[in-house]
Protein backbone atom coordinates (compact mmCIF):
# COMPACT_ATOMS: atom_id res chain seq x y z
CA UNK A 1 0.00 0.00 0.00
CA UNK A 2 1.00 3.63 -0.94
CA UNK A 3 1.59 5.97 1.24
CA UNK A 4 -1.22 8.25 -0.55
CA UNK A 5 -3.64 4.76 0.03
CA UNK A 6 -2.95 4.72 3.13
CA UNK A 7 -3.73 8.02 4.18
CA UNK A 8 -6.64 7.80 1.97
CA UNK A 9 -8.39 5.12 3.42
CA UNK A 10 -7.58 7.55 6.73
CA UNK A 11 -9.68 10.63 4.86
CA UNK A 12 -12.44 8.71 3.66
CA UNK A 13 -14.34 5.81 5.28
CA UNK A 14 -17.52 6.02 3.39
CA UNK A 15 -19.53 7.73 6.27
CA UNK A 16 -21.72 10.70 6.18
CA UNK A 17 -20.22 14.40 5.78
CA UNK A 18 -22.95 17.37 6.47
CA UNK A 19 -22.84 20.41 4.74
CA UNK A 20 -22.26 23.92 6.57
CA UNK A 21 -24.73 26.71 6.92
CA UNK A 22 -24.81 29.35 9.26
CA UNK A 23 -21.46 27.68 10.76
CA UNK A 24 -23.30 24.60 11.76
CA UNK A 25 -22.67 21.47 10.17
CA UNK A 26 -26.35 20.44 9.03
CA UNK A 27 -27.60 17.40 7.22
CA UNK A 28 -30.29 18.94 5.25
CA UNK A 29 -33.62 19.53 5.90
CA UNK A 30 -34.92 16.33 4.83
CA UNK A 31 -32.19 13.42 5.53
CA UNK A 32 -32.13 12.48 1.92
CA UNK A 33 -28.16 11.68 0.89
CA UNK A 34 -26.07 11.97 -2.16
CA UNK A 35 -22.71 9.12 -2.43
CA UNK A 36 -20.02 10.46 -3.47
CA UNK A 37 -17.66 7.73 -5.49
CA UNK A 38 -14.00 7.77 -6.30
CA UNK A 39 -14.42 7.38 -10.02
CA UNK A 40 -10.98 5.44 -10.38
CA UNK A 41 -12.35 2.39 -8.30
CA UNK A 42 -16.31 2.94 -7.92
CA UNK A 43 -15.48 2.94 -4.05
CA UNK A 44 -17.95 4.67 -1.85
CA UNK A 45 -16.14 7.41 0.01
CA UNK A 46 -18.63 9.06 1.39
CA UNK A 47 -22.10 10.37 1.65
CA UNK A 48 -23.58 13.77 1.15
CA UNK A 49 -26.58 15.93 1.95
CA UNK A 50 -28.92 16.35 -1.06
CA UNK A 51 -29.78 19.84 -0.05
CA UNK A 52 -33.23 20.80 -1.05
CA UNK A 53 -34.90 24.47 -1.68
CA UNK A 54 -35.65 25.19 2.35
CA UNK A 55 -31.90 24.23 2.58
CA UNK A 56 -31.11 26.90 0.37
CA UNK A 57 -33.92 29.50 2.06
CA UNK A 58 -31.47 28.39 5.40
CA UNK A 59 -28.40 29.21 3.51
CA UNK A 60 -29.28 32.58 1.86
CA UNK A 61 -30.81 33.91 5.28
CA UNK A 62 -27.55 32.71 7.37
CA UNK A 63 -25.68 34.88 4.56
CA UNK A 64 -28.26 37.81 4.85
CA UNK A 65 -27.83 37.65 8.45
CA UNK A 66 -23.83 37.52 7.99
CA UNK A 67 -23.83 40.15 5.26
CA UNK A 68 -26.07 42.88 7.64
CA UNK A 69 -24.00 41.34 10.72
CA UNK A 70 -21.07 41.86 12.36
CA UNK A 71 -19.22 40.70 8.47
CA UNK A 72 -20.35 43.95 7.15
CA UNK A 73 -17.71 45.69 10.49
CA UNK A 74 -14.72 43.99 9.09
CA UNK A 75 -12.49 46.57 7.26
CA UNK A 76 -10.53 46.06 4.49
CA UNK A 77 -7.34 45.13 6.98
CA UNK A 78 -9.36 42.49 8.74
CA UNK A 79 -10.43 40.76 5.45
CA UNK A 80 -7.12 41.31 4.39
CA UNK A 81 -5.95 39.42 7.16
CA UNK A 82 -8.32 36.86 7.21
CA UNK A 83 -8.00 35.77 3.08
CA UNK A 84 -3.78 35.53 4.41
CA UNK A 85 -4.41 33.18 7.37
CA UNK A 86 -6.54 31.06 4.59
CA UNK A 87 -4.07 30.70 2.41
CA UNK A 88 -1.51 29.58 5.33
CA UNK A 89 -4.27 27.16 6.49
CA UNK A 90 -4.14 25.85 2.79
CA UNK A 91 -0.90 25.82 2.52
CA UNK A 92 -0.43 23.46 6.03
CA UNK A 93 -3.36 21.42 4.89
CA UNK A 94 -2.36 21.35 1.10
CA UNK A 95 -1.45 17.36 0.82
CA UNK A 96 -5.47 16.46 2.09
CA UNK A 97 -6.66 18.57 0.23
CA UNK A 98 -5.11 17.38 -3.01
CA UNK A 99 -5.59 14.07 -1.65
CA UNK A 100 -9.34 14.54 -1.50
CA UNK A 101 -9.74 16.11 -4.75
CA UNK A 102 -7.78 13.10 -6.45
CA UNK A 103 -10.17 10.60 -4.68
CA UNK A 104 -13.33 12.59 -5.14
CA UNK A 105 -13.07 13.58 -8.81
CA UNK A 106 -10.04 11.79 -10.12
CA UNK A 107 -7.40 14.48 -10.72
CA UNK A 108 -3.56 12.58 -10.66
CA UNK A 109 -2.39 13.43 -7.55
CA UNK A 110 1.08 14.68 -9.54
CA UNK A 111 -1.51 17.77 -10.98
CA UNK A 112 -3.68 18.54 -7.86
CA UNK A 113 -0.29 19.05 -6.09
CA UNK A 114 1.09 21.04 -8.65
CA UNK A 115 -1.74 23.33 -8.89
CA UNK A 116 -0.99 24.81 -5.00
CA UNK A 117 0.91 27.52 -6.42
CA UNK A 118 -1.94 29.40 -8.34
CA UNK A 119 -4.70 28.16 -5.85
CA UNK A 120 -2.50 30.06 -3.09
CA UNK A 121 -1.44 32.67 -4.81
CA UNK A 122 -5.02 33.41 -5.52
CA UNK A 123 -5.81 33.71 -1.94
CA UNK A 124 -3.06 36.30 -1.59
CA UNK A 125 -3.71 38.18 -4.38
CA UNK A 126 -7.31 38.94 -3.35
CA UNK A 127 -5.66 39.49 -0.27
CA UNK A 128 -3.96 42.20 -2.00
CA UNK A 129 -7.01 43.43 -3.67
CA UNK A 130 -9.01 43.49 -0.41
CA UNK A 131 -7.21 46.90 0.39
CA UNK A 132 -7.29 48.50 -3.02
CA UNK A 133 -10.74 49.06 -3.21
CA UNK A 134 -11.79 52.54 -4.18
CA UNK A 135 -13.94 54.65 -5.91
CA UNK A 136 -13.01 58.15 -7.67
CA UNK A 137 -13.53 61.49 -6.57
CA UNK A 138 -14.93 62.69 -10.37
CA UNK A 139 -15.46 66.37 -11.41
CA UNK A 140 -18.92 67.55 -12.35
CA UNK A 141 -19.67 70.31 -14.60
CA UNK A 142 -22.49 72.26 -12.15
CA UNK A 143 -21.94 75.50 -11.06
CA UNK A 144 -20.69 76.08 -7.61
CA UNK A 145 -18.92 73.70 -5.08
CA UNK A 146 -20.49 70.18 -5.65
CA UNK A 147 -18.41 67.27 -4.87
CA UNK A 148 -19.31 63.61 -6.55
CA UNK A 149 -17.97 60.95 -6.01
CA UNK A 150 -18.07 57.34 -6.44
CA UNK A 151 -17.74 54.38 -3.79
CA UNK A 152 -17.56 50.78 -4.55
CA UNK A 153 -19.80 48.42 -2.14
CA UNK A 154 -20.26 44.96 -1.67
CA UNK A 155 -23.72 43.66 -3.80
CA UNK A 156 -24.68 41.29 -1.02
CA UNK A 157 -25.11 37.61 -0.96
CA UNK A 158 -23.63 35.99 -3.79
CA UNK A 159 -24.61 32.71 -5.11
CA UNK A 160 -21.71 30.29 -6.58
CA UNK A 161 -22.58 27.28 -8.25
CA UNK A 162 -19.37 25.29 -9.64
CA UNK A 163 -18.63 21.89 -11.97
CA UNK A 164 -16.89 19.52 -10.88
CA UNK A 165 -13.85 19.22 -12.98
CA UNK A 166 -11.24 21.49 -10.69
CA UNK A 167 -13.17 21.77 -7.03
CA UNK A 168 -9.85 23.67 -5.47
CA UNK A 169 -9.63 26.25 -7.91
CA UNK A 170 -13.04 26.31 -9.15
CA UNK A 171 -14.47 27.02 -5.35
CA UNK A 172 -11.30 29.67 -4.61
CA UNK A 173 -12.02 31.68 -7.41
CA UNK A 174 -15.54 32.31 -6.32
CA UNK A 175 -14.95 32.78 -2.51
CA UNK A 176 -12.10 34.90 -3.02
CA UNK A 177 -13.65 38.08 -4.17
CA UNK A 178 -16.26 37.70 -2.38
CA UNK A 179 -14.21 37.51 1.01
CA UNK A 180 -12.24 40.61 -0.33
CA UNK A 181 -14.78 42.90 -1.37
CA UNK A 182 -17.22 42.07 1.78
CA UNK A 183 -19.63 40.10 0.23
CA UNK A 184 -21.23 36.30 1.77
CA UNK A 185 -21.52 33.45 -0.13
CA UNK A 186 -23.81 30.46 -0.30
CA UNK A 187 -21.93 27.83 -2.73
CA UNK A 188 -23.09 24.86 -4.17
CA UNK A 189 -20.58 22.38 -5.48
CA UNK A 190 -21.54 19.56 -8.06
CA UNK A 191 -23.24 16.60 -7.20
CA UNK A 192 -20.22 14.74 -8.20
CA UNK A 193 -17.67 16.35 -6.03
CA UNK A 194 -18.52 17.52 -2.98
CA UNK A 195 -15.70 16.63 -0.71
CA UNK A 196 -13.35 18.83 -1.08
CA UNK A 197 -15.12 21.76 -1.29
CA UNK A 198 -17.13 20.89 2.32
CA UNK A 199 -13.00 20.54 3.63
CA UNK A 200 -12.20 23.85 2.36
CA UNK A 201 -15.11 25.57 4.15
CA UNK A 202 -14.05 23.36 7.29
CA UNK A 203 -10.26 24.91 7.33
CA UNK A 204 -12.22 28.73 6.15
CA UNK A 205 -13.92 28.25 9.69
CA UNK A 206 -10.61 27.19 11.36
CA UNK A 207 -8.57 30.15 10.04
CA UNK A 208 -11.70 32.48 12.02
CA UNK A 209 -14.50 33.25 8.52
CA UNK A 210 -17.35 34.15 10.62
CA UNK A 211 -20.11 32.19 10.19
CA UNK A 212 -22.77 33.30 7.77
CA UNK A 213 -20.00 34.25 5.41
CA UNK A 214 -19.41 30.91 3.54
CA UNK A 215 -22.66 28.30 3.45
CA UNK A 216 -22.31 25.01 1.29
CA UNK A 217 -25.57 23.46 0.28
CA UNK A 218 -24.31 20.34 -1.31
CA UNK A 219 -27.05 18.76 -3.56
CA UNK A 220 -28.28 17.99 -7.59
CA UNK A 221 -28.52 20.87 -10.25
CA UNK A 222 -32.02 20.65 -10.70
CA UNK A 223 -32.96 20.85 -6.71
CA UNK A 224 -30.19 22.98 -4.76
CA UNK A 225 -28.74 24.36 -7.86
CA UNK A 226 -32.25 25.70 -9.71
CA UNK A 227 -33.18 26.97 -6.04
CA UNK A 228 -30.24 29.02 -5.86
CA UNK A 229 -30.24 30.56 -9.27
CA UNK A 230 -33.62 31.78 -8.50
CA UNK A 231 -33.69 32.60 -5.07
CA UNK A 232 -35.07 36.35 -4.61
CA UNK A 233 -32.77 36.98 -1.67
CA UNK A 234 -29.60 36.20 -3.56
CA UNK A 235 -27.66 39.32 -5.21
CA UNK A 236 -25.66 37.95 -7.85
CA UNK A 237 -24.89 34.55 -9.07
CA UNK A 238 -21.08 33.50 -10.11
CA UNK A 239 -21.50 30.06 -12.14
CA UNK A 240 -18.99 28.11 -13.65
CA UNK A 241 -20.34 25.12 -15.90
CA UNK A 242 -21.62 23.99 -19.39
CA UNK A 243 -23.19 26.50 -21.48
CA UNK A 244 -26.94 24.82 -21.56
CA UNK A 245 -26.71 25.15 -17.48
CA UNK A 246 -25.47 28.86 -17.97
CA UNK A 247 -28.63 29.83 -20.09
CA UNK A 248 -31.08 28.05 -18.15
CA UNK A 249 -29.25 29.79 -14.91
CA UNK A 250 -29.63 33.12 -16.88
CA UNK A 251 -33.13 32.76 -17.36
CA UNK A 252 -33.75 32.03 -13.44
CA UNK A 253 -31.92 34.82 -12.73
CA UNK A 254 -34.52 37.52 -14.28
CA UNK A 255 -36.94 36.89 -11.32
CA UNK A 256 -35.34 39.64 -9.18
CA UNK A 257 -32.77 40.65 -12.01
CA UNK A 258 -30.07 39.66 -9.61
CA UNK A 259 -26.62 40.22 -11.00
CA UNK A 260 -24.99 36.88 -13.47
CA UNK A 261 -21.51 36.02 -14.62
CA UNK A 262 -20.87 32.84 -16.31
CA UNK A 263 -18.11 30.54 -17.19
CA UNK A 264 -19.01 28.05 -19.58
CA UNK A 265 -17.81 25.55 -22.40
CA UNK A 266 -15.92 25.91 -25.12
CA UNK A 267 -14.50 24.42 -28.40
CA UNK A 268 -11.29 25.78 -28.50
CA UNK A 269 -8.92 25.86 -31.66
CA UNK A 270 -5.47 25.09 -31.87
CA UNK A 271 -3.61 26.58 -34.53
CA UNK A 272 -0.24 25.24 -35.77
CA UNK A 273 1.27 27.07 -38.28
CA UNK A 274 3.54 25.68 -41.15
CA UNK A 275 6.92 27.62 -39.40
CA UNK A 276 5.61 26.56 -35.65
CA UNK A 277 8.65 24.38 -33.79
CA UNK A 278 6.89 20.89 -33.94
CA UNK A 279 9.11 19.54 -31.08
CA UNK A 280 7.84 22.40 -28.55
CA UNK A 281 4.50 22.27 -29.92
CA UNK A 282 3.39 18.66 -29.79
CA UNK A 283 3.48 17.79 -26.24
CA UNK A 284 1.68 21.42 -25.30
CA UNK A 285 -0.97 20.50 -28.08
CA UNK A 286 -1.78 17.40 -26.80
CA UNK A 287 -1.96 18.28 -23.21
CA UNK A 288 -3.83 21.38 -24.43
CA UNK A 289 -6.70 18.51 -24.63
CA UNK A 290 -5.24 15.40 -22.54
CA UNK A 291 -4.63 17.49 -19.12
CA UNK A 292 -7.33 16.39 -16.51
CA UNK A 293 -8.18 13.72 -19.17
CA UNK A 294 -9.91 16.38 -21.78
CA UNK A 295 -12.27 17.57 -19.09
CA UNK A 296 -11.04 21.28 -19.18
CA UNK A 297 -13.40 24.23 -20.11
CA UNK A 298 -10.25 25.16 -22.28
CA UNK A 299 -9.34 22.31 -23.97
CA UNK A 300 -7.80 23.20 -27.38
CA UNK A 301 -9.86 20.02 -28.97
CA UNK A 302 -9.98 21.29 -32.37
CA UNK A 303 -6.64 20.73 -33.62
CA UNK A 304 -5.70 23.03 -37.16
CA UNK A 305 -2.83 22.07 -38.40
CA UNK A 306 -1.31 23.68 -41.70
CA UNK A 307 -1.88 20.72 -44.13
CA UNK A 308 2.31 20.31 -45.09
CA UNK A 309 2.76 19.23 -41.51
CA UNK A 310 -0.38 17.52 -40.92
CA UNK A 311 0.33 13.99 -41.16
CA UNK A 312 3.60 14.13 -39.30
CA UNK A 313 2.26 16.82 -36.74
CA UNK A 314 -0.70 14.58 -35.96
CA UNK A 315 1.45 11.18 -35.90
CA UNK A 316 3.42 13.22 -33.29
CA UNK A 317 0.89 14.16 -31.37
CA UNK A 318 -0.62 10.53 -31.65
CA UNK A 319 2.47 9.05 -30.57
CA UNK A 320 2.84 11.43 -27.65
CA UNK A 321 -1.10 9.88 -26.68
CA UNK A 322 0.21 6.44 -26.43
CA UNK A 323 2.98 7.20 -24.12
CA UNK A 324 0.41 8.77 -21.67
CA UNK A 325 0.46 6.62 -18.34
CA UNK A 326 -3.56 6.13 -17.71
CA UNK A 327 -4.49 5.04 -14.00
CA UNK A 328 -5.66 5.53 -10.27
CA UNK A 329 -4.30 9.34 -9.55
CA UNK A 330 -3.24 8.27 -6.60
CA UNK A 331 -0.13 6.33 -8.24
CA UNK A 332 2.42 8.96 -8.37
CA UNK A 333 3.73 8.51 -12.08
CA UNK A 334 -0.41 8.98 -13.37
CA UNK A 335 -0.63 11.51 -16.13
CA UNK A 336 -4.00 10.76 -16.76
CA UNK A 337 -6.73 9.37 -14.49
CA UNK A 338 -10.46 8.69 -14.81
CA UNK A 339 -13.67 10.66 -16.08
CA UNK A 340 -15.42 11.74 -13.65
CA UNK A 341 -18.72 9.41 -13.61
CA UNK A 342 -20.23 6.47 -15.93
CA UNK A 343 -22.96 9.00 -17.43
CA UNK A 344 -19.68 10.99 -18.67
CA UNK A 345 -17.47 8.17 -19.66
CA UNK A 346 -20.63 7.11 -21.78
CA UNK A 347 -21.07 10.48 -23.38
CA UNK A 348 -17.60 10.48 -24.34
CA UNK A 349 -18.02 7.02 -25.82
CA UNK A 350 -20.65 8.36 -27.98
CA UNK A 351 -17.98 10.74 -29.43
CA UNK A 352 -15.46 8.16 -29.95
CA UNK A 353 -18.32 5.86 -31.90
CA UNK A 354 -19.51 8.92 -34.20
CA UNK A 355 -15.86 9.86 -35.04
CA UNK A 356 -15.41 6.68 -37.50
CA UNK A 357 -18.96 6.79 -38.45
CA UNK A 358 -18.81 10.74 -39.82
CA UNK A 359 -15.70 9.65 -41.91
CA UNK A 360 -12.48 10.76 -39.03
CA UNK A 361 -9.26 8.65 -39.00
CA UNK A 362 -8.22 7.20 -35.88
CA UNK A 363 -4.99 7.72 -35.06
CA UNK A 364 -4.89 6.63 -31.75
CA UNK A 365 -7.30 5.63 -28.92
CA UNK A 366 -11.05 5.64 -29.43
CA UNK A 367 -12.03 3.56 -26.47
CA UNK A 368 -11.94 2.24 -22.83
CA UNK A 369 -9.45 1.16 -21.04
CA UNK A 370 -10.39 -2.27 -19.41
CA UNK A 371 -8.84 -4.90 -17.16
CA UNK A 372 -6.98 -5.22 -14.05
CA UNK A 373 -6.52 -1.65 -11.95
CA UNK A 374 -9.41 -0.43 -14.45
CA UNK A 375 -12.24 -2.10 -14.28
CA UNK A 376 -14.17 -0.51 -11.44
CA UNK A 377 -13.49 3.21 -13.04
CA UNK A 378 -14.24 5.10 -16.03
CA UNK A 379 -11.06 5.40 -18.26
CA UNK A 380 -10.53 6.12 -21.78
CA UNK A 381 -7.86 6.05 -23.63
CA UNK A 382 -6.54 9.60 -24.85
CA UNK A 383 -7.96 9.60 -28.19
CA UNK A 384 -6.36 11.41 -31.83
CA UNK A 385 -8.43 11.57 -34.74
CA UNK A 386 -7.19 12.77 -38.23
CA UNK A 387 -9.18 13.74 -41.76
CA UNK A 388 -12.28 15.61 -39.37
CA UNK A 389 -14.05 18.31 -41.09
CA UNK A 390 -15.67 20.98 -39.84
CA UNK A 391 -18.99 19.91 -40.04
CA UNK A 392 -18.85 17.13 -37.98
CA UNK A 393 -20.00 16.56 -34.43
CA UNK A 394 -15.87 16.15 -33.19
CA UNK A 395 -15.43 19.63 -34.74
CA UNK A 396 -18.67 20.82 -33.20
CA UNK A 397 -19.67 19.78 -30.12
CA UNK A 398 -17.74 19.96 -26.42
CA UNK A 399 -16.78 16.95 -25.91
CA UNK A 400 -14.70 17.15 -22.03
CA UNK A 401 -13.01 14.19 -22.68
CA UNK A 402 -9.60 13.24 -24.18
CA UNK A 403 -10.46 13.49 -27.47
CA UNK A 404 -8.41 15.31 -30.47
CA UNK A 405 -9.92 16.21 -33.65
CA UNK A 406 -7.51 17.35 -35.77
CA UNK A 407 -8.41 19.49 -39.09
CA UNK A 408 -6.11 20.05 -41.59
CA UNK A 409 -5.48 23.91 -42.87
CA UNK A 410 -4.13 25.98 -46.33
CA UNK A 411 -3.75 29.91 -45.00
CA UNK A 412 -4.08 31.72 -41.89
CA UNK A 413 -6.85 34.00 -43.51
CA UNK A 414 -9.35 30.35 -44.21
CA UNK A 415 -8.12 29.55 -40.59
CA UNK A 416 -8.82 32.46 -38.68
CA UNK A 417 -12.27 32.40 -40.30
CA UNK A 418 -12.93 28.30 -39.37
CA UNK A 419 -11.55 28.84 -35.84
CA UNK A 420 -14.01 31.48 -35.12
CA UNK A 421 -16.82 29.97 -36.82
CA UNK A 422 -18.04 28.29 -33.33
CA UNK A 423 -20.64 29.57 -30.96
CA UNK A 424 -18.00 29.44 -28.43
CA UNK A 425 -15.17 31.81 -27.60
CA UNK A 426 -13.04 30.76 -24.36
CA UNK A 427 -9.46 30.34 -25.84
CA UNK A 428 -7.33 29.19 -28.54
CA UNK A 429 -3.72 28.62 -28.85
CA UNK A 430 -1.18 29.36 -31.71
CA UNK A 431 1.69 27.95 -32.69
CA UNK A 432 4.34 29.82 -35.04
CA UNK A 433 7.71 31.24 -34.80
CA UNK A 434 6.67 34.30 -36.92
CA UNK A 435 6.12 37.41 -34.46
CA UNK A 436 3.90 38.89 -37.51
CA UNK A 437 1.72 35.86 -37.43
CA UNK A 438 1.77 35.58 -33.83
CA UNK A 439 0.46 39.08 -33.53
CA UNK A 440 -2.32 38.43 -36.43
CA UNK A 441 -3.84 35.32 -35.23
CA UNK A 442 -3.82 36.69 -31.53
CA UNK A 443 -5.73 39.60 -32.49
CA UNK A 444 -8.14 37.99 -35.20
CA UNK A 445 -9.16 34.88 -32.96
CA UNK A 446 -12.59 35.52 -30.90
CA UNK A 447 -11.76 34.09 -27.45
CA UNK A 448 -11.00 34.97 -23.87
CA UNK A 449 -7.96 34.20 -24.06
CA UNK A 450 -4.82 33.41 -26.17
CA UNK A 451 -2.23 31.21 -25.97
CA UNK A 452 0.88 31.27 -28.48
CA UNK A 453 3.52 29.03 -28.37
CA UNK A 454 1.85 27.98 -25.05
CA UNK A 455 -1.22 27.01 -23.68
CA UNK A 456 -3.22 26.61 -19.83
CA UNK A 457 -1.43 29.36 -18.44
CA UNK A 458 -3.56 30.80 -15.65
CA UNK A 459 -2.41 33.39 -13.39
CA UNK A 460 -4.31 35.29 -10.16
CA UNK A 461 -3.55 38.70 -11.99
CA UNK A 462 -4.54 37.61 -15.60
CA UNK A 463 -8.34 38.10 -16.33
CA UNK A 464 -10.09 34.80 -17.35
CA UNK A 465 -13.38 34.14 -18.96
CA UNK A 466 -15.35 34.23 -22.25
CA UNK A 467 -17.19 35.56 -24.96
CA UNK A 468 -20.04 34.32 -27.42
CA UNK A 469 -21.65 31.60 -25.66
CA UNK A 470 -18.70 31.00 -23.51
CA UNK A 471 -19.89 33.18 -20.99
CA UNK A 472 -19.57 36.91 -19.81
CA UNK A 473 -17.62 38.18 -16.92
CA UNK A 474 -13.92 38.16 -15.96
CA UNK A 475 -12.44 35.57 -12.81
CA UNK A 476 -8.85 36.65 -12.09
CA UNK A 477 -7.05 40.06 -12.21
CA UNK A 478 -8.21 43.55 -11.01
CA UNK A 479 -11.59 43.50 -12.63
CA UNK A 480 -12.59 40.03 -10.97
CA UNK A 481 -13.47 42.24 -8.03
CA UNK A 482 -16.00 44.32 -9.95
CA UNK A 483 -18.23 41.55 -10.49
CA UNK A 484 -18.12 41.85 -6.82
CA UNK A 485 -18.78 45.61 -6.51
CA UNK A 486 -21.53 48.08 -6.79
CA UNK A 487 -20.83 51.62 -7.69
CA UNK A 488 -22.29 54.45 -6.18
CA UNK A 489 -22.29 58.02 -6.52
CA UNK A 490 -22.85 60.45 -3.94
CA UNK A 491 -23.02 64.04 -4.73
CA UNK A 492 -22.52 66.81 -1.82
CA UNK A 493 -23.31 70.26 -2.47
CA UNK A 494 -21.39 71.85 0.39
CA UNK A 495 -22.19 75.37 -0.70
P1 LIG B 1 -23.02 21.40 -15.50
O1 LIG B 1 -23.44 22.65 -16.18
O2 LIG B 1 -23.75 20.16 -15.77
O3 LIG B 1 -23.05 21.59 -13.92
C1 LIG B 1 -22.36 22.64 -13.29
C2 LIG B 1 -23.03 22.96 -11.97
O4 LIG B 1 -24.35 23.45 -12.24
C3 LIG B 1 -23.21 21.75 -11.04
O5 LIG B 1 -23.00 22.16 -9.71
C4 LIG B 1 -24.67 21.38 -11.26
O6 LIG B 1 -25.25 20.73 -10.17
C5 LIG B 1 -25.30 22.74 -11.46
N1 LIG B 1 -26.58 22.74 -12.19
C6 LIG B 1 -27.02 21.87 -13.13
N2 LIG B 1 -28.24 22.23 -13.55
C7 LIG B 1 -28.58 23.37 -12.91
C8 LIG B 1 -29.70 24.24 -12.94
N3 LIG B 1 -30.74 24.02 -13.73
N4 LIG B 1 -29.70 25.33 -12.14
C9 LIG B 1 -28.64 25.59 -11.35
N5 LIG B 1 -27.55 24.80 -11.26
C10 LIG B 1 -27.51 23.70 -12.04
O7 LIG B 1 -21.45 21.25 -15.84
P2 LIG B 1 -20.48 20.05 -15.45
O8 LIG B 1 -20.81 18.89 -16.30
O9 LIG B 1 -20.44 19.89 -13.97
O10 LIG B 1 -19.08 20.67 -15.90
C11 LIG B 1 -18.63 20.64 -17.20
C12 LIG B 1 -18.92 21.94 -17.90
O11 LIG B 1 -18.36 23.04 -17.20
C13 LIG B 1 -18.29 22.00 -19.27
O12 LIG B 1 -19.19 22.54 -20.19
C14 LIG B 1 -17.10 22.93 -19.08
O13 LIG B 1 -16.66 23.55 -20.24
C15 LIG B 1 -17.63 23.88 -18.07
N6 LIG B 1 -16.54 24.57 -17.38
C16 LIG B 1 -16.27 25.87 -17.68
C17 LIG B 1 -15.21 26.52 -17.08
C18 LIG B 1 -14.86 27.96 -17.40
O14 LIG B 1 -14.14 28.58 -16.64
N7 LIG B 1 -15.35 28.51 -18.48
C19 LIG B 1 -14.43 25.85 -16.13
C20 LIG B 1 -14.73 24.53 -15.84
C21 LIG B 1 -15.80 23.90 -16.48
Amino acid sequence: MTDWQARAAALYDGGFRPMVIGGKWVPGETGAVIEACNPATGALLATVPRGTAADVDAAVAAARAAFEGPWARFTPFERQNLLLRIAEKFEQNWETLCLSDTLDMGMPIARTLANSRRVLGMLRFYAGQAVAIHGHTIPNSFPGEILSQTVKEPVGVVGAIIPWNAPIAGSVWKIGPALATGCTVVLKPSEEASLTVLLIAKLMQEAGLPDGVLNIVTGTGSEAGAALAAHPGVDKIVFTGSTATGQAIARAATGNLKRVSLELGGKSPVIVCRDADIDKAVPVAAMAVFANSGQICIAGSRLFVAREIHDEFTARVAEFARGLRIGNGLAPETELGPIISARQAERVEGFLRAGPEEGAHLLTGGARVTGAGYDGGHFIAPTVFGGVTDGMRLAREEIFGPVISALPFDTLEEVVARANATPYGLAAGVFTTHLGTAHKLSRRLKAGSVWVNMYHAIDPAVPFGGVKMSGYGREGGAEHLDEYLDTKAIWINTD
